[in-house]
């Protein structure tokens, strides 16, 4: 078991105070429960037991999928250092910085897919979209996830004018050799050294890397 960090929250309602315990090294084989709940953005909720009021909170943590070998730290502050990697064979060792990165980057790791190609793909329809949404529009994070026909990336928007809206590149395996073709040789020379942020600014600067 890992030792657990104790968080103060205060509710924002009536000011009562909940503690809450969670550990520093969430092991998603040994706590499935948690795994699931970390996937559906729930693990960092709280509920006043005075009120009910609920609220989210975000704490140092690494999230470790042994199986898969893959180590998530959320890092919420920049500047507190990480905690000790536990021993294992990691294939991938990522930083993010809230709970919706978090959740996005457990749901591609745990696909077969490259993470660093599903934040390409990310990337990609970001830039598709963007130039093409009429002034006053506003769009979400993207989102990696499973679909039925296979890994997708989805991207929510509010047109101005037009309302909710949702961007999908289906991630075929058509549109996967494609997208090999394009950044396999480039991503097979990208190498892992440590903990990496692997996210828009990082795809960014990948793709643009690979068309100069
Ligand atoms: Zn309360």
């Amino acid at each position: 078991m890992s030792k657990p960090t104790i968080f103060k929250w205060t509710c924002p309602q009536c000011g009562k105070e909940e503690l809450v315990m969670r550990p520093v090294v969430l092991d998603a084989a040994a706590d499935p429960k948690s795994a699931a709940a970390v996937k559906d953005e729930t693990y960092f909720r709280v509920r006043c037991s005075h009120c009910g009021t609920e609220g989210d909170f975000l704490m140092n943590l690494l999230y470790a999928d042994r199986e898969r070998g893959f180590l998530i730290a959320l890092q919420p502050d920049e500047k507190l250092p990480f905690p000790p990697v536990p021993p294992g064979t990691w294939r991938a060792l990522r930083v993010v910085r809230d709970a919706e990165d978090l959740a996005d980057k457990v749901r591609a790791l745990e696909s077969p897919l490259d993470d660093r190609l599903a934040a390409v793909a990310e990337y990609l329809l970001y830039r598709k979209i963007r130039p093409a949404l009429p002034a006053g529009s506003a769009m979400g994070m993207t989102v990696f996830h499973m679909g039925d026909a296979g890994p997708e990336v989805l991207l929510p928007m509010e047109i101005a004018g037009k309302g909710y809206a949702m961007g999908k590149d289906v991630l075929t395996a058509e549109r996967l050799a494609e997208l090999n073709e394009t950044y396999g040789a480039a991503l097979a020379a990208d190498e892992d050294k440590g903990f990496r942020v692997i996210d828009r600014a990082w795809a960014k600067e990948f793709v643009d890397r690979c068309e100069k």
